[in-house]
């Protein structure tokens, strides 16, 4: 149909992104997101606020599901048009994420990320008389990102505001990313829309083409079986300077940063 005034083209800051972190990793891994890709979306990320929750501050199933409840009523809060969560350990490619994005109607609900497993998880879910039902549902992996319009976030809330995240993941005893799928397809009957452009360090890395990640959405780094498993960049920043690649990945794609080496023109 025409277009809507009331839907107007999505732009960057009608998407709120946040960003999951721990105390410890504050100065190891969100210093360099600031640095590089936040700087970029001040508006997008929790709107530069740091929301501090009373989450323990474990890797344990309960703890993360906590922080993931606190991004979802966040966003909720915010009124934005569209959520994205990632972790301290992904590098976000604004543009490509708005790009994205702006491929999908506003009528549809959408859960859009990298399905985790190649085949749907299964799950119990606790029944009435003691009984269970075995349940089956795609989820995307929390460490790649993903994201969810307003239109299904606004459906997911009675099973994931407040404390009703927590309880959910509690009820299938899984972990927060798994809980999102499980909401969106076996209690609102919505499906994962798979996208090859979120990417987790549980992944080959160095298998994208340098020509191909400016496209990305997200990309991440890690190690794995004790060697960096990160995405293959020349530079301008060397191994030791960078690390994880994401400061030779940002002056790839804003070359006008002031940090990065600047092209002298002759
Ligand atoms: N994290 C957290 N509390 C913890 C450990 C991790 O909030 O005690 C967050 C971390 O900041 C990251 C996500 O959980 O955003 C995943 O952690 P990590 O990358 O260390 O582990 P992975 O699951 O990728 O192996
Ligand atoms: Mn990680």
């Amino acid at each position: 149909g025409p277009p809507s005034p009331l839907s107007p083209e999505l732009q960057l800051r009608d998407v709120f992104i946040t960003v999951k972190t721990t105390r410890a990793f504050h100065r190891s891994r969100l210093e360099l997101l600031l640095d590089t890709w936040v700087s970029r979306t001040r508006e997008q990320v929790t709107r530069s606020h740091l929301v501090v929750t009373n989450c323990s501050a474990e890797h344990s199933h309960p703890a993360l599901s906590c922080k993931m409840a606190a991004e979802f009523d966040t966003f909720l809060a915010s009124g934005l048009r569209w959520f994205c969560h990632v972790d301290d350990d992904n590098y976000v490619n604004p543009r490509a994420l708005l790009k994205l994005l702006k491929t999908f109607p506003q009528t549809r609900d959408v859960y859009l990320g990298r399905p985790s497993l190649n085949r749907p998880i299964r799950a119990s879910e606790p029944r009435p008389h003691n009984r269970t039902r075995l349940v089956q549902f795609w989820f995307a992996t929390g460490g790649a990102g993903f994201c969810i319009n307003r239109k299904l976030a606004l459906k997911m809330a009675p099973w994931a505001s407040g404390s009703r995240f927590v309880e959910t993941a509690a009820l299938i005893r899984l972990p927060d990313d798994c809980t999102v799928g499980y909401i969106v397809e076996c209690k609102l009957g919505g499906h994962l829309q798979p996208s090859p452009l979120f990417h987790s360090h549980l992944e080959t890395l160095q298998l994208l083409g340098a020509a191909q990640l400016p496209e990305q959405v997200t990309l991440s780094y890690g190690v794995f079986e004790g060697k960096l498993n990160v995405i293959k960049l020349e530079g301008p920043f060397s191994p030791e300077e960078d690390p994880s690649r994401f400061r030779s990945l940002h002056c790839l794609l804003y070359p006008d940063t002031p940090w990065c080496p600047q092209l002298v023109a002759r």
